[in-house]
């Protein structure tokens, strides 16, 4: 008999992902290994029971003064998996969007004052505690929103001090918010101004002083870089993530958002864990990826908020046998903290499935952040998981604002609506 301190009962269904290879691709991208009239058995902060709820009481006992909690007919998937966020900032950018709406592009914006170097200037004046704190708070939210793991990336300090101070920051993330987050460094976000025309002796800054003591501390998983024409070119790119590997870090790139310039070429090349945005990639660099097996990242909210004709190309990086996941892109450019918003523009600008965007904010997502340990319901995997009030998960993504009733990391609630019931 199993002893558990907490089960779940009373599911419409659990969308388990747990059958098939990781990451998935093509066909199994829709299998979400479902349960109907579904259960699950909890202990140690590990499922340690997942099946019918009919056969609960034959195989498990909930231990004195354990828990029952009635999923109220929803539906129980894996805590979500955001792979791509720049959480980590001060200030807003509002002011920016009646530019936007008026027509600026990104250089103009930049050019009166607004875009990435605002965030550096708001972030760098910013204190630790401070920092911390508003972090926080977006990610809690997140958190309600049904996401139990996410990246976080540097990338608004731009120096050398001040990126490994961001990155020095997550461990207090972390415990303030009880999320798993995997830490990238983005030094190579944008130029500095400190560096302005001199995009190389910045690459030499990061390659011979940072990037040896973020890999040294054990500071981030991930070296990633912006390779943009304006940002950084392919050569500057490939030096800074050859450097990474060398010291043992994964990498990714921003790759192909704006123009086709060679990112996700490079990120074929290196073998890189994902390439990310891809707006600009065609079917050439899609068949690459496959090749590689690169996970894409993409960020359909940031595509829209650009502009709404912008889609992310989700069916047919799918269709070219491409592993897909998808994130918020949650920063100052384009602030969106819950994930099934971004679902529910994947289902219909980026024409997946429900299923198949379920896989790519889970198991999908966890493989392109490296946490093989989330995004799946099975025994013996950390009991990661949300429960949305809707009676299958082919309704996610349907109904855009569907938002989870309960959501647990390692065995307990993160979601602060659920915090608040029991203080
Ligand atoms: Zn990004």
């Amino acid at each position: 008999m199993i002893v558990a301190d907490l089960v779940v009962t009373d599911l419409a269904e659990a969308a388990t992902l747990a059958r098939g290879p990781v990451p998935r691709v093509g066909a199994a991208a829709t299998d979400l290994a479902r349960i109907p009239g579904a259960a699950v058995a909890v202990a140690g902060g590990r499922f340690v029971w997942v099946g019918r709820q009919r056969a609960l009481a034959r195989s498990v006992r909930l231990r004195r003064g354990g828990r029952r909690l009635s999923g109220q007919g929803g539906t129980l998937v894996p805590g979500l998996v955001d792979p791509h966020t720049h959480a980590l900032f001060a200030g807003d950018r509002a002011f920016e969007v009646p530019w936007i709406a008026a027509g600026l592009g990104y250089a103009d914006i930049a050019r009166r004052g607004g875009g990435i170097l605002a965030t550096v200037r708001a972030t760098r004046a910013a204190r630790g505690a401070a920092l911390v704190a508003a972090t926080g708070e977006r990610l809690r939210r997140a958190a309600a929103w049904g996401t139990t793991t996410l990246e976080v990336k540097s990338g608004y300090a731009l120096s050398h001090a001040g990126e490994l101070r961001l990155l020095r920051l997550v461990p207090a993330l972390a415990r303030r918010t009880g999320l798993g987050i995997v830490p990238t460094f983005l030094g190579a976000h944008a130029v500095p101004p400190e560096y302005a025309g001199r995009a190389d002796a910045y690459v030499d800054l990061l390659v011979r002083r940072t990037l040896p003591i973020v890999a040294r501390e054990r500071l981030a998983a991930f070296c990633d870089v912006f390779c943009e024409p304006g940002y950084f070119s392919v050569a500057q790119s490939e030096r800074l993530l050859r450097a990474a590997l060398g010291l043992g870090l994964g990498v990714k790139v921003h790759a192909d958002e704006f123009v086709l310039a060679g990112g996700a070429d490079l990120a074929a090349r290196l073998g890189a864990r994902s390439a990310d945005h891809l707006l600009a990639a065609s079917d050439a660099e899609f068949a690459r990826l496959a090749r590689a097996g690169v996970t894409a990242v993409l960020l359909p909210m940031t595509a829209y908020s650009a502009s709404p004709t912008r889609r992310a190309p989700a069916r047919e990086l799918v269709d070219a046998g491409v592993p897909v996941a998808l994130g918020t892109d949650l920063g100052p450019n384009a602030w969106t903290e819950g994930l099934p918003i971004v679902l529910g523009l994947a289902v219909h600008g980026g024409r997946l499935t429900a299923a198949e965007a379920l896989t790519a904010v889970t198991v999908n997502a966890a493989h392109a952040i490296g946490r093989p340990d989330a995004g799946i319901v099975a025994p013996g995997r950390s009991a990661d998981f949300a429960i949305f009030p809707v009676a299958s998960a082919d309704q996610l993504g349907y109904r855009f604002d569907a938002r989870p009733s309960v959501v647990y990391r390692q065995g307990k609630s993160v979601s602060s609506a659920e915090l608040r019931q029991y203080i």
